[in-house]
């Protein structure tokens, strides 16, 4: 049998390389700059980011541009772009314990997940899409016989991508993947707290044949590298995760610009309403398993447990009593359930509304401290606060962390009033034994996907993005293809008459 990988000492001989990815090769900022890469694990820093801005992305940009123009990618049958990208997720199947230790190393889940959930779940979304490019057909459209109309989709050109921290490699593999497999040639921006992944999966797709410029990664700060991005009149798209704050930026740099598309999947604040016949078990460890996976750092967390009154307090008993089972612990040993906050200023942010519960009247049931300060690393008590009422700060705002609020509903409607009244429509769920109800409040909650009797069911075939301001886009499935690629009409006349 083999024996179990030692995953500390795996990371211990990492030296992860922080250069960008420009013209299929490593390089320094143009102007020398970095910044430290820290890992949350115990505070460390693990190596030096090269600070791409406006002269990197440059860069990036224009050779992504003569790319696309010459056709290197754009232009290979569409069963050789699948082969490619199947290369690519073999690859990374291949690398999976380095690109999982990477993950860990620089934004501090347990590795387990690393490996058995980002790296199976990106590597899977790059082959779904290789093998969906060379099986999707165009339209002719039903006109007069005097003319044939052809609709077709053809790549956008330039995709920038600007991807958050929390699923660094997952997010990105889901702009990348139905963007390169139907054609266009890309510049991806990580966030600067996790970039790592992103900068070797560049390397990974250029040993499996991407062409050189085809695929770029420009690490660096919102502020400078991800501006400079969707600030670019050369770049006809951009793939956006991220807040809301931010994407609201970026919407505006887009009008400033070239009013190049902007796909934006943001934040959410969602609702888990849990009606009086609802099997209480399974929805209190459902709803605990789903708000501390990834240290609650999961855009859908179901941070807003609304619960019928005449079980809130059975049900908030058994979640806070789960709640001890999530205690962080060391990211690389086995057996622990949830890791590091991904950096200080995070920790910070999460404390923050910790506080601002206790201050607004919330009771906390579970948690609410620091933890493992020791390490050097920034880890939060799994947390849950009964008591919690629409109007608290903790109800409204998105806080990203193992945070869960539950808050008493008088029935279906009055839940389904607490769950809309957000401006966010990510996600939610809703829990009953009686379907005809839970159908009924499942149409009512105005979210991009509702879970019936569970939370987090996930797969690539089915689109993933928000309502309001949770977003506009929708990345996996079939549908994303719509996000990377224009639709072209084109007219050709004909005779009409007979054949003769
Ligand atoms: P941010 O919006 O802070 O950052 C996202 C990305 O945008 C990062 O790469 C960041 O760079 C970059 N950025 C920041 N400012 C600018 C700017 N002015 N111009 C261009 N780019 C910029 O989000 P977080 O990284 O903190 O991620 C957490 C957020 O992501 C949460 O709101 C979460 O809900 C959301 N999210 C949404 C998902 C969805 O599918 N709907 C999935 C996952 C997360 P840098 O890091 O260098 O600042």
């Amino acid at each position: 049998m083999d024996s179990p990988l030692d995953w500390a000492a795996l990371a211990a001989g990492l030296h992860p390389d922080g250069r960008a990815f420009i013209g299929g090769r490593r390089v320094g900022a143009a102007d020398g700059g970095v910044f430290d890469c820290i890992s949350p694990i115990d505070g460390r820093k693990v190596g030096e980011i090269a600070r791409g801005r406006a002269a990197d992305i440059e860069a990036a940009v224009s050779g992504a541009r003569a790319a696309f123009e010459d056709g290197r990618w754009a232009w290979r049958p569409p069963r050789e772009r699948k082969q490619t990208l199947q290369r690519l997720a073999d690859l990374m199947r291949a690398n999976g314990d380095e690109l999982a230790a990477l993950e860990t190393l620089d934004m501090g889940k347990p590795v387990a997940m690393s490996r058995a959930v980002d790296v199976n779940a990106a590597a899977n979304c790059i082959r779904w899409y290789a093998e969906a490019i060379d099986k999707v057909y165009d339209e002719i459209a039903p006109t007069p016989r005097t003319a044939l109309a052809l609709i077709t989709r053809e790549p956008m050109g330039v995709v920038g991508a600007i991807v958050p921290w929390n699923y660094p490699m997952l997010m990105s593999c889901w702009k990348i993947a139905p963007a390169l497999a139907s054609g266009n040639s890309m510049v991806l921006k990580p966030s600067e707290k996790a970039s790592l992944t992103a900068l070797r999966l560049a390397e990974l797709a250029l040993e499996a044949g991407i062409p050189e410029d085809v695929f770029n990664v420009v690490p660096g700060y919102g502020h400078e590298a991800g501006q400079a991005l969707a600030l670019h009149k050369e770049v006809d798209c951009i793939g956006f995760t991220g807040s809301t704050r931010t994407g609201r930026a970026i919407m505006q740099y887009a009008g400033q610009s070239n009013l190049k598309r902007v796909h934006a999947e943001l934040g959410g604040k969602s609702p888990f309403i849990v009606l009086a016949d609802a099997d209480l078990d399974a929805a209190a460890r459902t709803c605990a398993g789903s708000i501390f996976f990834n240290q609650g750092e999961s855009c859908n967390a179901p941070s807003r447990a609304i619960v019928e009154r005449s079980v809130l307090a059975a049900f908030s008993e058994r979640v806070a009593a789960l709640a001890q089972n999530y205690q962080p612990g060391d990211p690389w040993a086995k057996g622990t359930a949830m890791g590091a906050i991904v950096d200080r200023t995070q920790l910070n942010t999460v404390l923050g509304y910790i506080a601002a519960g206790v201050d607004d009247g919330a009771r906390l049931a579970a948690g609410g401290t620091q933890a493992l300060e020791q390490s050097g690393g920034f880890y939060v008590t799994p947390t849950v606060f009964t008591g919690v009422t629409p109007e608290m700060k903790i109800a409204r705002e998105e806080i990203f962390g193992p945070v869960l609020s539950v808050l008493a509903a008088d029935g279906a409607a009055h839940a389904v009033a607490i769950a809309n009244a957000s401006r966010y429509g990510l996600a939610a769920s809703i829990w009953s034994r009686d379907i005809d109800r839970a159908l009924t409040v499942a149409r009512a909650l105005r979210a991009g996907t509702v879970h019936v009797n569970s939370y987090d069911d996930d797969d690539i075939t089915v689109p993933f993005g928000g309502y309001k301001e949770s977003g506009n886009g929708r990345d996996k499935s079939l549908h994303a293809f719509e996000k990377y690629t224009e639709l072209k009409t084109t007219w050709i006349r004909l005779p009409g008459g007979v054949a003769g």
